[in-house]
């Protein structure tokens, strides 16, 4: 199937270019990615047209809201190949991480096994309540699955890693994870935040319990995210937040009988566009296909990786073939990564990336790295925007970044 970014870089508002307009060569994509006109025009519909509330209403606007919602639902679901009754909506992943972490139970003497490569919000929530066993990366650069194994013992709660790093981008083979936690009797939860945009996710292959993903890292609005869980693993999960919506029934003693999954654990009035939103999102992936985002996103990458081997005097992190179309890079001297080579880069170059320690500070001690500048496409950058990189980059190096 043809790609045309040309034709579909139309579909996102903020990359046109008009009178005043400066063309923009948004890299940030890791951080939130742009939101295209189904994606507007669904959130502007429900707000404009139908904006009930979800379950709760014996009216029009509320049936609408509802059926709406409970179709993004199932678009959700089936984008993941799960079922409709296994996707909680939340509001991200942080949330969908806490969600877990709160309902669990878990003890102080309990542990959780991760990896150093996780993003601060699948590292503190365990923190906050247990023992962490934190793995270290092998010589390949992926989390050493023989220091895992050794890591898992009987007071082993869960093991939680990521599919995807937010700073070197590079691939983590769940299945292998899937594997080694079950064949010691141990949910695994996924944090595919990063994973979502770039490659089609089956949570039946993956062989995950839990995983959780970001809306808004998905071309949807913020304020929503996914808790995806297998019947079995949701049931484990003592709600961490209770009023209404959640519940069927509150006796006068405030006895009360939960709803079933999904719903027992979206307490509360969800963010019902944002929710309308990820349905139109997912769905405009499946029109574009995925396997053609990630033909697209892979010719990018190479390109990406092979100018910046041309700038002498940057040191690329994020080496791997196996990766989403991100890059991490610091200058020899160590500087690349200020705030402040971001914002020239922005405001000399229209060039949008981001510096610092991208919310995995463990993962730059391990590798004794300071604050570093990332890049992160999309399907929608083009060779354009990788040479727009290029070439501010070149020129703040000879400045003296
Ligand atoms: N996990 C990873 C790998 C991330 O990259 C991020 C955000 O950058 C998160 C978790 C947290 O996502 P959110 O802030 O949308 O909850």
């Amino acid at each position: 199937m043809l790609f045309d970014v040309a034709r579909l870089r139309d579909d996102f508002p903020l990359l046109q270019q008009g009178p005043g307009r400066a063309p923009i060569a948004y890299l940030d994509n890791a951080a939130t990615t742009l939101k295209p006109l189904p994606v507007i025009e669904a959130v502007r519909g429900y707000l404009a047209d139908y904006s009930g509330n979800v379950h709760r209403g014996q009216h029009a606007l509320a049936d609408r809201a509802t059926e709406a919602y409970e179709g993004s639902r199932r678009s959700v679901a089936r984008f993941l190949g799960a079922r409709a009754s296994e996707v909680v909506f939340v509001r991200g992943t942080t949330e969908a991480i806490g969600l877990v972490a709160g309902g669990l139970g878990l003890q102080a003497g309990d542990n959780v096994v991760v990896s150093v490569l996780e993003h601060h919000s699948n590292l503190l929530p365990w923190r906050a309540r247990c023992g962490v066993r934190v793995v270290p990366l092998a010589a390949s650069g992926l989390p050493d699955l023989a220091a895992a194994e050794a890591a898992i013992d009987a007071r082993t709660r869960l093991v939680a890693i990521t599919a995807c790093s937010n700073v070197t981008g590079v691939y983590v083979s769940v299945r292998a994870w899937a594997e080694l936690a079950h064949r010691k009797g141990v949910p695994l939860l996924v944090d595919a935040a990063q994973l979502a945009a770039h490659r089609g996710i089956d949570v039946q292959g993956l062989q995950c319990d839990y995983l959780a993903l970001s809306g808004h890292k998905l071309f949807a609005p913020p304020g929503v995210g996914v808790l995806y869980g297998t019947q079995a693993a949701l049931e484990r999960l003592e709600p961490v937040q209770l009023g209404g919506g959640c519940v069927k029934h509150v006796g006068l003693d405030l006895d009360y009988e939960l709803r079933e999954l999904p719903w027992r654990l979206e307490a509360g009035t969800p963010d019902i566009a944002a929710a309308i939103g990820l349905g139109a999102a997912v769905e405009y992936l499946e029109d574009l296909g995925l396997d053609a985002i990630e033909h697209h996103e892979d010719g990018l990458r190479e390109l990406l990786d092979a100018e910046v081997a041309s700038l002498p005097g940057l040191r690329n992190h994020s080496p791997s073939p196996a990766r989403a179309p991100m890059l991490t890079v610091t200058a020899e001297d160590g500087a690349l990564g200020s705030e402040v080579v971001a914002r020239v880069l922005s405001d000399s170059y229209g060039v949008m990336v981001r510096a610092g320690h991208h919310c995995a500070h463990p993962l730059h001690a391990a590798l004794g790295l300071p604050a570093t500048l990332r890049a992160s496409l999309a399907f929608y950058n083009t060779e354009d925007d990788v040479l727009r990189l290029r070439d501010g980059l070149r020129a703040l190096l000879r400045r003296g970044a």
